[in-house]
């Protein structure tokens, strides 16, 4: 399987959902592998960021995982791929047998392929369980669940070339771009605003999105900072400003009537819920002047096309669903979506978290986003599958983790670390250990894999081939070098082997990656126009319905996805964190990524670049609260919330509103979610990340 060697080959970087292409060139012995530009790539055109141009220094690191491994009395001893095998399908049938399919979880990763996540959720649901799920659900979940239900597709609107083109106001709302999606802000949003476009930046923290768009230094630009978790009293405001402003004028333009007319339902409701919205008391919660609030709305909704980009600082919260909801219904009531330069746009985190969502590896939807609860989709995959599929959602990612020790009594991960991207981690670690039995398949030891039984050895990014899907929804080509380590396998190849033997090979025994793509096509119906060679060296956006099309850079010109055809607008009402500041725990922790680090750090730890760029932990304290606390700058402080503590260096900066605290997840022993807390979003069921309650003090946790 994709065993081919090539002196260089054309793919994606393994980081985030930009995509943009690399080359790799392949060395004189297996793992002299070193990166190489790819000057004509459909999305970067050559230019790369640190983390893409670092991306090659993993693949044959000393920490790369050789060699399969079977815990026995308590410590790993190396087994060959037949007894793990064996251990691993004698365990999976003896759990379905002891407990029914519902005692297994399955993680799916954002840092593997389509093909890799569809084949693991086919083997969960040929298993006889829905409990499959990947991590989107700690980032993006409330979104997907917001624009599939109010517009039809779980994914940006719009794609970064027309967003480049046409779009005179970016509005960007809990979303870092200039510190996440470097290529995607450098080479599409920055250029729009070298060109006019104008920067509306909502987010509680100054950062590279700030500074790169200059927003303090021009009239033009606006960041508004608001506390951390009053987005919906903020949006509140903006859309309150835009209906009085309509009804004292009618034909200024601030609601699109005619859209609103001819393309939405809801309106009224969203009219209701506004009345009870005092503007004056809602803007001094957020902590922005009202003055400005307006401001933003009237730049925002006098654009010729304005568009959304949203961020997980709008979805990690237990209202992410009604966040979104809230940009959904700015964008609907001034007609700024189906149009070039418009639209509500997810950025989304990993190179294939979008991709792994597409095809299926998420508990409520079969490939192609269709509701495992709905008798006619089903049955269309089932037809080709050839087996039933469990017609309830499963469990969410979180959910099985709450039920580690009682329902779920076994967790196959497939490149996750749910022991430290989870919130409350100390917790997560605790309870992992109550599992009957954990499989892991990973490059690295990660902090997960320390807990597993049985650990599968699988090779990185560059070795092997499939497809990802950016953040804009292009399905591109990656393509592998040499094997560094003989006896590790694709993911694909494993999961083939355990499916053939747990099931017999029909459906489950692949040549490659291409014919699982073959077949996912026939069960996806946005991919199913999609071939390997129409996907050549472009790719394609989806959706893309049949051979010929060449898929939608932007969605609903003509109608929406939804049953009605309409745009759903939705009023919501504010709802605060779970937790907020109080004598114990005076201060909000919020948490966000750095450009140099990768979510829990298994790969970006491990480089010795970006390491070196940011070696360790740190938070975020405003010079107010440093002075209360007796804190200076570089001095070692103690964090705390209800859940744990982690020792990191205090940066006192004014970037961070006072009474404010923000960390990162990244650092193993001083992860922010040792912190973080886990209540969850009702619909989306996607932890709280953003807003805790915490406590500092000078010196080291005792
Ligand atoms: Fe990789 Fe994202 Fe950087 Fe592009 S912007 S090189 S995809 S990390």
């Amino acid at each position: 399987m994709t065993g081919e060697k090539h002196d260089s080959v054309k793919t994606i970087c393994p980081y985030c959902g930009v995509g943009c292409g690399i080359q790799v060139k392949q060395g004189d012995e297996p793992g002299d592998v070193q990166f190489m530009p790819w000057g004509d790539a459909p999305v970067n055109e050559g230019r790369i960021c640190i983390k893409g141009g670092a991306a090659t220094e993993v693949v044959d690191h000393e920490d790369r995982l050789t060699e399969p491994l079977i815990r026995e009395d308590g410590e790993f001893r190396e087994a060959s791929w037949d007894e793990c095998y064996e251990y691993v399908v004698s365990e999976l049938e003896r759990i379905h047998d002891d407990y029914g399919p519902d005692a297994m979880g399955f993680f799916g990763s954002s840092k593997t392929m389509n093909e890799e996540n569809y084949l693991l959720q086919k083997i969960a649901r040929r298993y006889g369980t829905n409990n499959v799920d990947n991590c989107t659900r700690m980032c993006h979940a409330s979104t997907v669940w917001a624009l599939r239900t109010s517009l039809g597709a779980g994914a940006m609107t719009n794609s970064m070339h027309d967003l480049r083109e046409e779009a005179d106001v970016f509005w960007i709302q809990g979303a870092n771009p200039g510190e996440q999606h470097p290529i995607a802000n450098s080479q599409y949003f920055r250029q729009a605003v070298l060109e006019g476009a104008t920067v509306i930046q909502v987010d509680p923290h100054a950062n590279k999105t700030t500074r790169s768009f200059q927003i303090d230094e021009t009239d033009r630009h606006m960041h508004l900072q608001l506390e951390p978790g009053t987005d919906i009293p903020l949006l509140n405001v903006v859309l309150k400003t835009i209906l009085e402003k309509h009804e004292a004028n009618p034909d200024a333009g601030w609601i699109d009537e005619e859209f609103v007319e001819e393309r939405t339902e809801g309106f009224e409701h969203l009219r209701g819920t506004l009345e009870d919205v005092d503007v004056e008391a809602a803007a001094e919660e957020c902590g922005v002047p009202l003055e400005q609030i307006e401001l933003a709305a009237e730049t925002y909704a006098m654009a010729d096309n304005a568009a959304i980009f949203t961020g997980m600082g709008m979805s990690q919260h237990r209202c992410g669903v009604d966040n979104v909801q809230n940009e959904i219904n700015l964008a609907l009531v001034t007609g700024n979506v189906g149009r070039p330069g418009t639209g509500v746009n997810p950025l989304r985190g990993q190179n294939n978290v979008q991709g792994t969502c597409d095809v299926g590896a998420m508990p409520n939807v079969l490939p192609g986003y269709q509701l495992v609860d709905d008798d006619e989709a089903r049955k269309s995959v089932e037809d080709v599958w050839g087996f039933d599929v469990p017609p309830e959602p499963g469990l969410t990612n979180v959910e099985v983790s709450h039920e580690f020790g009682n329902s779920v009594r076994g967790l196959y991960v497939m490149g996750e670390n749910p022991v430290m991207s989870e919130p409350d981690a100390n917790r997560v670690a605790e309870r992992i250990q109550d599992l009957e039995f954990v499989v892991v398949q990973d490059i690295f030891m990660t902090e997960t894999a320390e807990y597993a039984d049985v650990i599968l050895p699988a090779t990185t990014w560059a070795e092997r081939a499939g497809t990802v899907t950016n953040t804009d929804r292009r399905v591109q080509r990656m393509r592998g070098v040499e094997k560094v380590h003989e006896n590790t396998k694709h993911d694909l190849e494993i999961l083939s082997e355990v499916g053939s033997r747990l099931f017999g090979p029909e459906g489950f025994d692949f040549d490659d990656p291409e014919d699982v793509f073959e077949e996912l096509r026939q069960v996806c119906p946005i991919y199913h126009g999609m071939t390997y060679e129409l996907l050549d060296e472009t790719g394609l956006h989806w959706p893309c319905y049949e051979p010929g099309d060449e898929g939608d850079p932007f969605l609903y010109a003509e109608e929406f996805d939804t049953e009605s055809g309409l745009g759903h607008i939705e009023g919501v009402s504010h709802t605060p964190p779970a937790e907020t500041p109080d004598n114990e725990y005076p201060l909000i922790l919020t948490t966000a990524r750095l450009e140099e680090h990768y979510n829990t750090g298994t790969m970006s730890r491990r480089s010795p670049t970006l390491n070196r760029q940011r070696p360790e932990n740190f938070v975020d304290v405003h010079p107010a609260d440093a002075e209360r606390y007796g804190i200076e700058d570089g001095d070692e402080v103690t964090l705390t919330s209800r859940r744990g503590e982690i020792s990191v260096v205090a940066q006192v900066t004014d970037d961070i509103k006072e009474g404010v605290v923000w960390t990162t997840p990244h650092f193993a022993a001083a992860s922010a979610n040792r912190l973080t807390n886990d209540v969850l979003d009702e619909r989306a069921k996607i932890p709280e990340y953003k807003a805790a309650a915490a406590e500092i003090e000078v010196g080291l946790e005792s």
